[in-house]
């Protein structure tokens, strides 16, 4: 089989591998649509300490089991289906916790590789967050599992009651996925970007596009209730905090680079009662809830969609992300 690794920063190589043998609870997707993410990009441009390198590449997919291991339950060959590509591991002391997304284990068993024409799913994946994908949701769409179970997560704690206003900073696939669901939930949502591309994008999927001093300014003077960080860039960080009405919150969503640190005015946090919420991965609950949306087609996500390529050409789309030119490549084995 055909099978796309990342070797270094800025440097995938393609080759012919052997179709893997599913051991007990495992199956084998035959992938048919995967899509490039963000942590790709960042894994292509800088490395990332979640991708080791070299190693397979791609996480995002969406296909037919192909082959089954003894003792799979729920699934057969053909099946088209839907997934994410990690899953806790119900053991350690996080998992004890109910905290599933931190779980100890879940990024060191996590399946990467969807750029392929196969992957392999191990047991704990298949048994709690593959899903069957019903025939009136296209295999792009269905690919959005991974990164929308990302986007609800930090709402299972940040509850959106008395929120009003939102803004979001940074559009690309994560900001704008974030746009769609908080506009879902009935907030005004305002989103800020540097690229013309992505502010588009924003005002497509329903936010007021507006400039760093009218977010300031905004809702009367009084700052938003709630505001979304997906730049992942430290300054960034460090001024979302500008924009927020005394009480409000910020989810922290974009990762920065190993070794980033910000500081806060603590009277803004003391006085203000300013929340800092930090937001990373998802539980299986999360991909319940994401797979829901989907599927019940309550978000319009083809604007994050910008184009396909064959798996031969993948690295011309991470050329053109690398640009600043696209939000999210279907990769077609
Ligand atoms: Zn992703
Ligand atoms: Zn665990």
């Amino acid at each position: 089989m055909l099978q796309a690794f990342l070797l270094e920063p800025g440097r995938i190589e393609l080759k012919e591998t052997i179709l893997p043998e599913p051991s007990d609870g495992e199956v084998v997707v035959r992938v048919k649509t995967a899509l490039t993410c963000g942590t790709d990009l960042k894994a292509y441009i800088r490395g990332h300490p979640l991708i080791p390198m070299p190693g397979p590449f791609g996480h995002e997919y969406s296909g037919y089991i192909e082959r089954t291991g003894r003792g799979v339950k729920g699934f057969k060959e053909g099946d088209p289906v839907m997934g994410v590509h990690s899953a806790p591991c119900l053991e350690c002391r996080y998992c004890e916790r109910g905290l599933f997304n931190l779980c100890e284990n879940i990024m060191e068993t996590k399946a990467l590789g969807a750029f392929a024409e196969y992957i392999l799913l191990p047991r704990h994946i298949v048994s709690q967050n593959l899903y069957h994908k019903p025939v009136h949701i296209g295999f792009e769409h269905a690919s959005l599992l991974e990164p929308l179970s990302c986007v609800v997560h930090p709402y299972r704690v940040v509850l959106l009651d008395g929120i009003e206003s939102a803004l979001v900073i940074g559009t690309g696939a994560i900001g704008l996925m974030h746009i769609a669901y908080l506009r879902l939930r009935g907030v005004k949502v305002f989103a800020m970007d540097i690229s013309e591309e992505r502010r588009g994008l924003a005002s497509r999927m329903g936010a007021e596009v507006v400039r760093e001093n009218e977010a300031v300014e905004l809702r009367e003077g009084l700052g938003m209730d709630l505001v979304v960080e997906c730049t992942g860039k430290e300054d960034v960080w460090q001024r979302s905090v500008d924009y927020l009405r005394r009480g409000g919150r910020v989810i922290l969503f974009g990762g920065c680079p190993h070794g980033s640190r910000v500081s806060y005015d603590t009277h803004r946090l003391h006085y203000d009662e300013i929340t800092l919420h930090g937001s990373f991965h998802y539980t299986p609950e999360d991909v319940r809830e994401a797979f829901k949306l989907i599927t019940e087609q309550r978000l319009d996500l083809s604007p994050l969609l910008s184009g396909e390529f064959t798996l031969r050409d993948i690295t011309e789309a991470f050329r053109l992300l690398k640009q600043g030119k696209g939000i999210k490549y279907i990769i077609r084995p």
